[in-house]
């Protein structure tokens, strides 16, 4: 901490002036000038009435956003007063439990700054020659550099045999029918497809009988299953542009017939008193239960 007051420069520069006393920026106070705690990290501490020699311009260490700024007052050790010694019961506070260093600051948990450091680098540098695999504690000698990571060589086998499996699995889907599996397309007519469409994404081509039966589905009328309703040129167009989003959302039209018994059975439609106490008694079921 005593450090970071204290100057290279030979004459350190005020930033301000506080009724004619010097204000310094972070870093740039002269080296015999000291902030209270870098005194009490002395034993030492300014006279009730005296006067600072100086003001360090920093960031309030009690604000936690940091950006509040506050002038720590500066004082030469000359002049200042001793502090009582610390007590044995003060010096054992002050006293890491893992290095047995006795430091200025009172030690909380198992370890003091120091150590807390020095354990997080350990822990860094194992974490960087460990193998990034999840849940593989394989090692390596030495750490690889930051933001590097390392499979072991086993690991690093099992990626790229994954890598291979889900290309082959990808290039069988896009050889088959997606509806039935069955082989519909080679390699080399999919890369003949590819060279003569530049920018186009290749998509599985279905087999006769599912495309036929597709077809049937959408081109038929969704009340009879029978009339054909589509144009199957308005189909194939509709698939080519549509089919990767949905292909149930083509519109399927109902046929003449149909739509007439639809727009008659909204006129025959029971009344409306007859279907209400069906309901009333199935309420009545459910709150009985
Ligand atoms: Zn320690
Ligand atoms: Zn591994
Ligand atoms: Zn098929
Ligand atoms: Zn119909």
């Amino acid at each position: 901490m005593a450090t970071r007051t204290r100057s290279a420069k030979a004459t350190p520069e005020p930033i301000d002036h506080l009724d004619g006393v010097p204000v310094y920026g972070w870093g740039q106070a002269p080296a015999t000038l000291h902030t209270r705690p870098q005194l009490n990290s002395k034993r030492r501490r300014p006279k009730p009435d005296q006067a600072p020699a100086g003001y360090l311009r920093m960031r309030d260490p009690g604000d936690p956003r940091g950006r509040r700024m506050i002038d720590a007052e500066l004082y030469p050790m000359r002049g200042t007063l001793r502090m009582r010694p610390l007590t044995d019961e003060e010096l054992a506070r002050r006293t890491c439990p893992t290095c047995h260093k006795t430091g200025t600051a009172i030690v909380r948990g198992d370890r003091c700054q120091a150590c807390r450091r020095k354990q997080q680098a350990e822990a860094e540098r194992e974490h960087r020659r460990t193998c990034a695999e999840w849940q593989c504690s394989t090692t390596r000698a030495q750490p690889v550099p930051p933001g590097q990571s390392w499979y072991c060589r086993s690991c690093t086998a099992k990626r790229a045999a994954a890598k291979r499996a889900e290309e082959q699995r990808a290039a069988a889907a896009r050889r088959s029918c997606p509806d039935c599996g069955r082989r519909t397309a080679t390699a080399p007519v999919i890369e003949a497809w590819k060279a003569a469409n530049p920018g186009r994404r290749w998509r599985p081509r279905r087999c006769t009988a599912c495309a036929e039966a597709l077809h049937r589905k959408i081109t038929t009328c969704p009340d009879c299953d029978t009339a054909t309703t589509a144009d199957l040129a308005d189909v194939e167009a509709w698939l080519a542009q549509w089919e990767h989003h949905r292909r149930e959302h083509f519109p399927r039209r109902v046929c003449g017939p149909c739509q007439a018994e639809r727009e008659g059975s909204h006129h025959t439609l029971a009344p409306f008193s007859l279907v209400l106490p069906r309901r009333k008694a199935l309420h009545t079921n459910q709150a009985n239960r």
